[in-house]
């Protein structure tokens, strides 16, 4: 499988009043050919400024990406000026946001957002571009298609106007689809059925996926490895299966222990993780997890733990994997 993205030391600041918001600090990740990341963490924890920068949606000011690269197909997608990433936009990399409402357009007709895309990147004729969106909207699962084009959002139940969203973002057949929250305003029935949606797309379309999302179940349905974000940088990544049955960074593990699952015993309480997280206008010089960590060490709030490998597939930034403090630990 080869690499479609590869965002490398990415940074990204926000100039506000009285300082400078570090939101991005040296992220880097990849997305392979045909397969689903998610990338997973607490609001503010850089996740959705990530994916607004591979998309340049990212207002500047007042952010500043101020270093890396986002290499998509082989070419660096923050060098490419506003007119050449119009073209990528959509026809390339396609996007679906949290809240369909407020990201479709109430005064054009669903198939009308279909088609605009269409005209616009793929030269299709009104006719063709009609077809296509009735065509789109059957694969989305939308019942009766050929009705729905004509009618407008406010028209649209929550999951059909997010059934319509992805519609609009796979409508060009990009090789790259990014969700952010996809789920998080439907209730949850209405979840599944998305998410059932989204994964039979990419079996039927070979879409690589990045879902951004703050839910584990999410995570575990549809993605076959976890980014886990924590105050702006990766602190682990690794397959589902190695994040889900073998944590090794301390958050991934607080963020395990605080999901509710069917098999709980009920009297055993969710364990939450205390505190909050660091203020990102001065980042702490060390790991920025210290202060809500149970395993912090001298070290720790000194110096930031470099990348340690546990498998070909899986890295944590901890100290805790270091060998010498493995070796205290074992004594
Ligand atoms: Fe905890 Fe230290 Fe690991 Fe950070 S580096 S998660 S403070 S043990």
């Amino acid at each position: 499988m080869g690499k479609l993205l590869e965002v490398n030391d990415l940074e990204v600041s926000f100039k506000v009043h009285g300082g400078e918001v570090k939101a991005v600090r040296g992220v880097k990740f990849h997305v392979n050919k045909g397969e689903t990341i998610g990338i997973v963490g607490e609001s503010g924890c850089g996740k959705s400024v990530t994916a607004q920068t591979i998309m340049r949606l990212i207002p500047q000011p007042p952010a500043r990406i101020k270093n890396g690269s986002i290499m998509f197909n082989g070419e660096d997608l923050l060098k490419k000026t506003e007119r050449e990433m119009q073209k990528v936009r959509g026809k390339e990399i396609g996007m679906i946001f949290q809240d369909p409402m407020t990201s479709l357009n109430p005064t054009m007709t669903v198939g009308a957002q279909i088609m605009e895309p269409l005209i616009k990147h793929q030269n299709l004729s009104r006719k063709e571009a009609t077809k296509r969106a009735v065509e789109m909207l059957d694969l989305v699962g939308m019942p009766n298609p050929e009705k729905r084009i004509k009618q407008y959002p406010h028209q649209f139940s929550g999951g059909m106007r997010q059934r319509a969203m992805i519609a609009i973002a796979l409508a060009c057949d990009p090789s790259l689809l990014i969700a952010d929250e996809p789920t998080t305003a439907l209730d949850v029935t209405i979840q599944a059925q998305i998410l059932n949606v989204m994964k039979d797309l990419q079996k039927r379309l070979n879409t690589s996926i990045i879902m951004i999302t703050h839910d584990l179940g999410v995570v575990a349905e549809v993605c076959d490895r976890v980014v886990v974000m924590y105050a702006g940088k990766v602190v682990e990544e690794g397959t589902v299966q190695e994040i889900f049955k073998n944590p090794q960074h301390p958050y991934t593990k607080g963020l395990l222990k605080s999901v509710p699952s069917l098999d709980q015993d009920k009297d055993k309480p969710l364990v939450p993780i205390y505190g909050t997280p660091p203020d990102l206008f001065s980042p702490p010089p060390g790991c920025a997890f210290c202060d809500r960590c149970d395993y912090a060490m001298n070290i720790c709030n000194k110096q930031d733990a470099d990348k340690y490998h546990v498998s070909d597939t899986q890295y944590a930034r901890c100290w805790l994997l270091d060998p010498v403090a493995q070796e205290v630990r074992s004594k």
